[in-house]
Parts: C-alpha cells; structure tokens; sequence
C-alpha cells in the first residue's frame, strides 16, 4: 500500500524524533554517485534515497576524553548504537509496509582492515541529508552538537523529497588538525575526487589507538570529537573559533 509520499516522509521523520534522534533528512544519493561508488558496497548503488538521521552522544562524556581514554565513553558508545541499531529497523519496516525496498545499514560495522572501512558511509548520507558537514576531522559536523553524534542510515527506493546538503562552516578552524596526537587529520575538506587518504590518515589513527590499549586495555582516543568548537557545552564557546 504506497500512500502519499511527503507523508510518508513526515511519519518516518516523526518516528525517528520520538524515538531519540535529534536529526533528520532525506539524502538524494545520485548527487554523489562519485563518492557512493567509491566507498560504497557496490550492491548498495541501486538504492536513490536514504533516510538519515543523528543521535546525539551525551556531550559531557565526550569531553572527559580531553582528561584521557574513558570506559563510560566506550560504555555510551555501544548504547549510542544500540539505539540506532533499533531505530534503523523500525524505519525499514516501516518503509517495507508501504510497500518499498529498504536496508538499514548497521550503525557500527567494520568490514576493513581500518576502523574507517564499512559497507556505506553513512556521513555522505548524513551531509547530503542536510545534518551537516564532512568536517577537516572527517567526522560528520552538525551545526548544534558538533561531531558529538553518530549516525544512522536506512537506503530505500522510496521516492521521498530530498532535503539540501549541509553547507560546510569549518573555515580556516584548525582545531582538530591540531588536537590530534597521531597527526593523522591533514586539514583538507572532503570534497568529490579527493581520496579519503588525503583527507584521513587512518593507519595512523588506529596506530595511536593501539597505543592507547597497550597502556589502558581498550581502543578509545576521540580527541578530535573535543576539540571541535561547534556545539561545545558548559563555558566553552558555542560556534565556529574560525
Ligand atoms: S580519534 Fe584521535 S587519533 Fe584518531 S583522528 Fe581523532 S584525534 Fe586523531
Ligand atoms: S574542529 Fe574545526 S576544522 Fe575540525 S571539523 Fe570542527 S570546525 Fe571543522
């Protein structure tokens, strides 16, 4: 039963709201079939649209980080993708009643060598969605939380009005570049064509993370998620330090 489309498109958005997520979008992915086919599994390519949307991640926990590694981060972490993980399969059913195709894309699934590999980049999604921006760091950067969020990601055939694409506000911010220990955020935005190397060094990043549980017993670093001056809490300036 496909009812009206821009109906559909609120009810998706109202479930999503109510069920914990802060943002939501519609992404029309033949805009970056460029970046789609080289990041993407390409049994994915056939989908046109993805339902995107933002969880945020409690903002005081990400900025303990700055003090050090934090089990009560990597604790949050895996709720954070839980709830995602949730959310993502109630989308799809939804959308399956109606009568479309749909695949949610798991919130957290490394299928690479690097942390960085999974089957869809769910930030393209987010960024052509309009939840944001691909920040310097690499991180999805959303105007009110920053990159203190993760993200979900549902493709379908569903033929849903598209949101516009986030516009990108790091400037001349350096903030990430510079708070990285590893040295592995080079300062360049994302941008179509460009390799992700030159962007992200990710040996490099997961190297570090290595290092942090030689001395601590578990992955975590998430520095460049404090540092960002967008959607910072407490006394620290909410904005772009541009
Ligand atoms: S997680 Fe840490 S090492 Fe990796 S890019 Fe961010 S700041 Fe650098
Ligand atoms: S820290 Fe600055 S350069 Fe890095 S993602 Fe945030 S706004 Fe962009």
């Amino acid at each position: 039963m496909k009812g009206d489309i821009s109906g559909l498109k609120e009810e998706l958005s109202g479930l999503l709201l109510d069920g914990g997520a802060m943002a939501v979008g519609i992404a029309d992915l033949s805009q970056a079939r460029e970046a789609m086919t080289a990041y993407a599994d390409s049994r994915l390519l056939r989908f046109n649209r993805a339902v995107s949307f933002a969880v945020a991640f409690p903002r005081s926990v990400i900025h303990q980080l700055a003090e050090g590694p934090s089990l009560t981060y990597l604790h949050y972490y895996r709720a954070v993708n839980t709830l995602i993980d949730e959310l993502s399969l109630r989308v799809t059913a939804l959308l399956e009643t109606r009568g479309y195709h749909a695949f949610p894309i798991p919130s957290s699934q490394r299928t690479g060598k690097h942390k960085l590999a999974s089957i869809f980049p769910h930030r393209i999604a987010a960024h052509l969605a309009g939840i944001g921006w691909i920040g310097k760091s690499g991180c999805l950067v959303n105007e009110q939380v920053g990159p203190r969020l993760r993200l979900g990601t549902v493709l379908t055939d569903a033929p849903l009005p598209p949101d516009a694409p986030g516009e990108v506000q790091c400037g001349q911010c350096t903030a990430c570049t510079k708070a990285c220990p590893a040295g592995a955020i080079k300062g360049r935005l994302f941008a179509p064509g460009v390799p992700f190397s030159e962007r992200l060094d990710p040996e490099l990043c997961d190297r570090y993370q290595d290092q942090v549980r030689d001395r601590f017993g578990k992955r975590v670093c998430g520095l460049c998620l404090v540092a960002c001056p967008f959607g910072r809490i407490g006394s620290e300036t909410t904005g772009s330090e541009q």
